[in-house]
């Protein structure tokens, strides 16, 4: 065991504060990680207040990790000291069942084990995120950043990015097709970049007109104001795909309205329970209501490369760790274009100054 310093929370009620705790020697299989970015998550904030009643303490929240690769253990072929590395939501899972053989992990049947919040496999040791200075992560579930991908906005890449490429990927979204996001936060900015670049027509529909014209900004081609119910009946039945993204329950009945025949809408945001939805909505054109969470590790690979070949990283705002419960606060009032991320080089400072 080696010793690190982090930024964690110790209970629901408390800020985030500097904390010292060790982590594993770098074994055969893994991957020795200087992080130098991290994402900041709305789950890390949500989690670190036990919003959804599994928190366990003390968290150290973070899994949009970027860093620099220090030292191998000596099965590991992927990666070498002194590459870019990315690790996101995940850093184990059981790697035997229908889905880990399938390069799918995030659905591992035997739960996959979380970069924070969780415990390793052997049912013991918490598991702590990049909001840290170093991390010892398997190669399976490491990543290789190219030395051309901007590492600060490619931290977010880890968990916004994967969890809105994924979908776009599973439902063949691309050329000649009507793509809606939905709801425009670090996910639909993600949705609206990665959507244009795979050669969708994009549309952002937002209840905000506001919104609506940042999404211009970003790529999308059209934009649709929820609110506006001529708008909407005029979109009726004009969508082949729509990414929602809202981030709570709500009304899916007016979306289901935009899909054409055979339309798809992926939820990918809202955790809690959604309003009901009226059966007719669904039968009358054959549409799916679905969802999607992050994506394996073989495709998070290639979701970086995507990005490396056709310049995608996300919007960010940087911040110091110290400044963690500033931005989460922040985050509550949707004040961020469109993701926190910390600068680790601040965490030496804080954790001397504390
Ligand atoms: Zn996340
Ligand atoms: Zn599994």
């Amino acid at each position: 065991m080696f010793q690190c310093i982090g930024y964690a929370a110790q209970d629901a009620a408390s800020p985030l504060a500097p904390f010292s705790f060790e982590r594993r020697d770098t074994g055969p299989h893994d991957v020795h990680i200087e992080i130098l970015y991290c994402g900041v998550c709305h789950s890390d904030l949500h989690q670190s207040r036990n919003d959804w009643s599994n928190s366990l303490y003390p968290m150290v929240p973070g899994h949009e990790i970027v860093g620099r690769v220090v030292g191998v253990g000596a099965q590991v072929t992927k990666l070498k000291a002194g590459d870019y590395a990315g690790v996101g939501c995940l850093v184990d899972s059981c790697r035997e069942c229908a889905a880990c053989t399938a390069d799918l992990e995030q659905y591992c049947l035997n739960m996959p084990t979380p970069t924070y919040n969780g415990r390793e496999r052997n049912g013991e040791a918490l598991t702590f995120g990049g909001y840290s200075d170093q991390i010892v992560v398997d190669q399976r579930f490491v990543v290789k950043i190219p030395d051309t991908l901007d590492l600060k906005g490619a931290a977010p890449l880890l968990c916004a990015g994967i969890t809105t490429y994924s979908p776009l990927k599973h439902w063949k979204v691309g050329l000649g097709q009507k793509v809606g996001v939905i709801g425009l936060g670090g996910l639909g900015h993600m949705g609206v970049k990665f959507a244009k670049a795979l050669g969708a027509h994009v549309t952002m529909i937002t209840t905000s007109p506001e919104k609506g014209r940042d999404a211009l900004h970003l790529g999308a081609d059209e934009v649709l104001v929820s609110r506006d119910a001529d708008a909407m009946a005029k979109a009726a039945g004009s969508f082949d795909f729509l990414l929602n993204t809202i981030p709570v329950g709500h009304d899916m009945n007016p979306y289901l309205g935009l899909l054409k025949l055979d339309g798809a809408m992926a939820i990918v945001g809202a955790l809690t329970p959604l309003d009901p939805v009226l059966g007719a909505h669904l039968i009358m054109g054959r549409k799916s209501i679905a969802g999607s969470a992050i994506g394996g590790l073989a495709e998070t690979q290639e979701m970086i490369d995507f990005c490396a070949e056709h310049g995608i990283l996300a919007d960010i705002e940087m911040i110091a760790i110290a400044d963690i419960n500033a931005a989460y606060e922040r985050m509550l009032k949707n004040d961020v274009k469109y993701r926190f991320v910390i600068d680790m080089a601040s965490l030496k400072v804080a954790a001397a100054a504390a």
